[in-house]
């Protein structure tokens, strides 16, 4: 699979989409939350969630140190509020055992070693990982969703059969660094306007020419 036609897919992307500069990071225990809280949700669930939680405990310390009832009560609207709310609560005490709860000790740390020590964190897959990573620290990491996971492998990316897993890496070599945050927003909007689950709207797409599978699609 070749970096140019990655970087082809990002320019057509990013002249459809636009370039989307980096926006001004998250503290990164609030991007960690905030991610916990966006699984199997939608992002509009996510945000009256997170803004809950921030009107009900003023402090991080406040959170971790919170009954589990209030918490799974403040979450409800981003839904598997029960699964959820231990999962954060776990997380900001196993940050506060390394003295202080900032997740800033990571901006320092080896890539990997950081990210394997997300990783560690009960709930925390490579996407949430790569996300803390990549939006809080700008550092290389290439968070997959379900949307990047299917057009990459549509567009023969990667190949069809590599694992989410695979693909994070995969996807890493594939793109440049610098072009990780716009390339990861502009697969997730293609995602959801026009390469659908189900019946992709190939016969519209400006990436046709370079994608296998929605030529199979448009060919009589
Ligand atoms: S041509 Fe079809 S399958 Fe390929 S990226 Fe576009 S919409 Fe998706």
């Amino acid at each position: 699979m070749s970096a140019e036609k990655a970087g082809l897919v990002h320019r057509r992307l990013a002249a459809l989409y636009g370039e989307h500069p980096e926006r001004a990071p998250l503290d990164p225990v609030a991007e960690l939350v905030s991610t916990f809280l966006s699984q199997n949700t939608s992002d509009r669930n996510r945000d009256r969630a997170f803004a809950r939680l921030q009107e009900r405990f003023p402090t991080w310390e406040a959170l971790r140190d919170a009954p589990l009832e209030e918490v799974v009560e403040a979450i409800q609207s981003a839904g598997l509020a029960r699964v959820k709310a231990p999962r954060i609560q776990a997380a900001l005490r196993r940050i506060s055992e390394r003295g202080r709860l900032t997740l800033d000790f990571l901006a320092e740390m080896p890539l990997e070693e950081a990210r394997a020590w997300l990783l560690g964190l009960d709930g925390v897959g490579p996407k949430t990982a790569a996300i803390v990573l990549l939006f809080a620290f700008g550092r290389p990491a290439f968070p997959v969703d379900t949307h990047i996971y299917r057009v990459t492998r549509r567009l023969g990316l990667i190949p069809e059969r590599a694992s989410r897993e695979q693909a994070h890496r995969l996807l890493e070599g594939l793109f440049a660094p610098e072009i990780y945050y716009p390339v990861h927003l502009n697969l997730i909007r293609h995602g959801r306007e026009t390469c659908f689950p189900r019946r992709p709207a190939c016969a519209r797409c400006l990436l046709l020419d370079l994608c296998p599978y929605g030529q199979g699609q448009v060919s009589p």
